[in-house]
């Protein structure tokens, strides 16, 4: 196995990961275990990995929970490559990429109000391309979707409403059917799809490995990367993990913050918790780890099919236990 120095200095695979908190509270066991998994998945395919806030949506953040978040990835020596990309510097890149979407027509601003939308029942009936809010108005900015499967032709319906997930397998929405979804929001912030995408694209992503929180959102962004002409990533997603009631392990579920003064009992719980070993023993001589040898022995040990294997035995169901 290769030492963490000899990785180091190998070629570049073109592997480029990233993990893309959003500074709505520090990291709680779930969110570290994304992070951790992200970072080994990296790592272990001798990649870059990056971090990237996503600091775009005042109203839901805490104050100072950038800084927590930080120094939560450094003290479990999850040390990331290049300079941390902070989404509120990156507005210009979204303006633009609004544009571009407007010129071609693909996009149209809508002001239903919430409550309109809610008294549709089902979809969207479109009502704002027919009648289009006037300028000085607060709209939303909506993506044109046949619009957009139309200038997607040369794409088969496959590739457009499918992907394969590295841990989850073949996933699949028929975009013929969904809802034109927000790219710029009524209160005028940017909308985390558009956001992500250009984001993903400006820092050549190949590998998404978080939380299947997201996973309903990846076909869409997978539609923003081929209608902005790139290649989409290769995406994975890890199974969410609750508490012993069966509940999300969530900022909004209240889950405790992770203990940064105990990263090494940490770090043995998030592993466990992503199947790195079938063999008790491995954990328990880890207990007199260090933080760096913990993140050796776990880049050796990672195996996303072993996982994708596991999840699939438990049917998404991780529970966190207790050590
Ligand atoms: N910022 C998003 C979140 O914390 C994650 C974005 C992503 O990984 O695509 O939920
Ligand atoms: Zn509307």
């Amino acid at each position: 196995m290769l030492a963490p120095d000899a990785i180091s200095n190998q070629e570049p695979t073109g592997y480029v990961g990233r993990f893309a908190p959003s500074p709505s509270g520090p990291l709680h066991t779930g969110s570290l275990v994304c992070a951790l998994a992200s970072f080994l998945d990296a790592r272990h395919n001798r990649g870059v990995w990056l971090v990237r806030m996503e600091d775009i949506d005042p109203p839901r953040e805490q104050p100072d929970a950038d800084k927590l978040i930080l120094d939560c990835l450094t003290a479990h020596g999850l040390e990331w490559d290049k300079t941390v990309l902070f989404q509120s510097q990156q507005t210009e890149a979204y303006k633009t990429a609004l544009a571009q979407l407007s010129e071609k027509a693909l996009s149209y601003r809508c002001n239903c109000t919430r409550a309109r939308l809610k008294s549709l029942k089902g979809r969207y009936d479109r009502h704002c391309i027919d009648h289009p809010p006037s300028k000085d108005e607060p709209a939303a900015v909506k993506l044109n979707l046949p619009k957009v499967l139309a200038t997607l032709k040369h794409h088969s319906t496959t590739q457009l409403n499918t992907f394969i997930d590295g841990i989850l397998g073949q996933q699949y929405e028929k975009l013929q059917q969904s809802d034109d979804f927000v790219i710029h929001r009524k209160d005028g912030l940017f909308a985390y799809q558009l956001a992500v995408v250009v984001d993903d694209i400006a820092q050549n992503i190949s590998h998404v490995v978080r939380g299947a929180d997201l996973l309903s959102t990846t076909i869409k962004q997978q539609l923003l990367f081929f209608l902005f002409g790139a290649k989409p990533p290769a995406y994975s997603h890890i199974p969410l993990i609750t508490d012993t009631n069966g509940n999300k392990l969530s900022k909004q579920n209240h889950a405790p913050a992770v203990n940064t003064g105990t990263p090494e009992k940490n770090l043995i719980k998030a592993c466990r918790l992503l199947y790195l070993s079938n063999d008790h023993s491995d954990y328990s001589n880890l207990h007199q780890s260090s933080v760096n040898d913990i993140l050796t022995w776990a880049t050796q040990q990672w195996n996303i099919k072993q996982l994708a294997k596991q999840s699939a035995a438990v049917q998404s169901t991780f529970t966190e236990d207790e050590p």
